[in-house]
C-alpha cells in the first residue's frame, strides 16, 4: 500500500540555475492491486511521479509511506531493498542486458536478493511462462523482436513477486498489435499486483485501467477513482539486500567474454538497484582493474557513474531539455545506485577538467563519442 503526501519535486537546471517544478504538492493513495494509468502531456511530471514511487528519485519535499513505513527514514540500503523486493520496472526501451540470455536477464533481480539457485530456476520459469516465452529462455535479447523483448522485461519485473509494477510508456516503441498484447499482460498482472502505467495512449488507459490519473504541470487534475487507504497498524519490514560476490563475478566475466562495454548494462544494473555496478564493470575490464577498484571502493562510499546518452535512441526527446541538442553529450548520474537521469550538457571544458583529475579518482574514458566514467567520491 502506497501513500504520497504532499510530494513536490523541483529540479534545478544546472546551467541556467532555473527551477523546474516537476511535481507540485501531489497527494495520492494507491491500492494494493489494480491497474492505474497516468496520463498527461509531455513534461507534466509523469515519469517523475513514477520514479519517486519506484524509489529511483527522491522527492524534494513531502513523504511517501509504504505499508505504513515512512520512506523519509529509509537508508540507502532500505531503498535498494525497496526497489528490489517491492518494485518491478518496465521501461519503454526494455533495457535488457545484451550479454545475458533471457533466463539470466530475468534472474538478475533474484540473484541480488540471494535466492537459492533452485528457487531462481523455478521462479524464472514461472515468470517466463506468464509472458509465454519459456521457449526463448536461452536466447540473447538481440535474437528477439521488440514485443518479445518487452515481454522479457515484464517477466523480469514480475519475478520475485514484487507488490508494484511500474511501467513508463511500455508500448511507446511498439506497433499497436504488439502494444495490445503488452497491455493484456499488464492487465493480467494487475490482478495480483498494483500496476502503475504511464502512457500517452488514452485508448489504452480507458480500455485497460481501472483508474486514470491525469497530470498537468506537476499536479493531479483528474482522478477517476480516488481512494483513501486505511492507515497501516502493522507495517512490514524490508529485508536487506546486496549483490553477492559470486554473482558479480559471473556477470562481470560474461561481460568480459562478450567484450562489449555497454552503457545499457549500467542503466539496467542501476535500475535494479545494484550496489556493485562498478565492480561488475571492473571485472570485465580486467583483473588489475578489480584490484584498483576494490582499493578505490574501500574509501569511496558512493561511486557516481556518468555516461553519454546515445543519440540514436529514437525516443530521446532533446527538445524537452533545451538548450541541449541530441548532438551534445548528456550525463546520466546514477548516484545512490539508482536510475536517476540527470541530463546535462557535457562541455569540452568539463571533459578537460575531468581528464585533469588524478587517475585514481575515477574509472572510465573521456572520448567524446563513448564517454563513461565512475567517479569515486568520499
Ligand atoms: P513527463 O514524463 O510527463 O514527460 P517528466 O516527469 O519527465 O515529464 O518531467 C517533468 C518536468 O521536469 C519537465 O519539465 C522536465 O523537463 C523536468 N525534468 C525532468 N527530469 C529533470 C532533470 N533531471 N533535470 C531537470 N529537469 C527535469
Ligand atoms: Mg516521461
Amino acid at each position: 500500500m502506497l501513500v504520497l503526501k504532499n510530494v513536490s519535486k523541483i529540479y534545478t537546471r544546472k546551467q541556467s540555475q532555473e527551477d523546474v517544478v516537476a511535481l507540485n504538492n501531489v497527494s495520492l493513495d494507491l491500492p494494493d492491486k489494480g491497474f492505474v494509468a497516468i496520463l498527461g502531456a509531455s513534461g507534466s511530471g509523469k515519469t517523475t511521479l513514477l520514479n519517486i514511487i519506484g524509489g529511483l528519485d527522491k522527492a524534494t519535499s513531502g513523504n511517501m509511506i509504504v505499508d505504513g513505513l515512512s520512506t523519509s527514514e529509509f537508508t540507502v540500503k532500505d531503498w535498494d531493498s525497496y526497489r528490489n523486493q517491492k518494485i518491478g520496472f518496465v521501461l519503454q526501451n526494455c533495457y535488457l542486458l545484451p550479454h545475458l540470455n533471457v533466463r539470466d536477464n530475468v534472474a538478475v533481480k533474484l540473484q541480488i536478493s540471494h535466492s537459492k539457485a533452485k528457487d531462481i530456476d523455478a521462479l524464472v520459469d514461472e515468470a517466463l511462462r506468464r509472458v509465454d516465452l519459456l521457449d526463448k529462455k536461452l536466447d540473447k535479447p538481440k535474437a528477439l523482436s521488440g514485443g518479445q523483448k518487452q515481454r522479457v522485461a515484464i517477466a523480469r519485473a514480475l519475478v520475485g513477486n514484487p507488490t508494484v509494477i511500474l511501467a513508463d510508456e511500455p508500448t511507446g516503441a511498439l506497433d499497436s498489435k504488439t502494444g495490445t498484447s503488452i497491455m493484456e499482460l499488464l492487465k493480467e498482472a494487475s490482478k495480483d499486483h498494483l500496476v502503475v502505467m504511464v502512457t500517452h495512449n488514452n485508448e489504452y488507459a480507458s480500455k485497460y485501467a481501472d483508474r486514470v490519473i491525469e497530470l498537468k504541470d506537476g499536479q493531479i487534475v483528474n482522478d477517476t477513482k480516488p481512494v483513501k487507504n486505511e492507515p497501516v497498524t502493522d507495517p512490514k519490514k524490508l529485508e536487506r539486500v546486496s549483490i553477492p560476490g559470486i554473482t558479480t563475478l559471473k556477470w562481470g566475466l560474461k561481460n568480459l567474454i562478450v567484450k562489449k562495454f555497454s552503457t545499457i548494462s549500467i542503466v539496467v544494473a542501476a535500475a535494479l538497484g545494484l550496489t556493485g555496478v562498478s565492480l561488475i564493470l571492473s571485472v570485465s575490464t580486467g583483473v588489475q582493474h578489480v584490484f584498483d577498484k576494490v582499493q578505490a571502493e574501500s574509501f569511496s562510499k558512493y561511486p557516481v557513474s556518468f555516461s553519454s546518452y546515445t543519440s540514436t535512441d529514437p525516443q530521446w526527446d532533446a527538445s524537452q531539455y533545451p538548450p541541449y541538442s541530441d548532438e551534445e553529450i548528456v550525463i546520466a548520474d546514477y548516484s545512490s545506485y539508482n536510475k536517476q537521469y540527470h541530463y546535462d550538457y557535457m562541455s569540452e571544458q568539463f571533459l578537460n577538467y575531468m581528464r585533469s583529475m588524478p587517475s585514481n579518482y575515477y574509472l572510465g574514458n573521456f572520448e567524446r563519442s563513448t564517454t563513461y566514467f565512475h567517479l569515486f567520491t568520499k
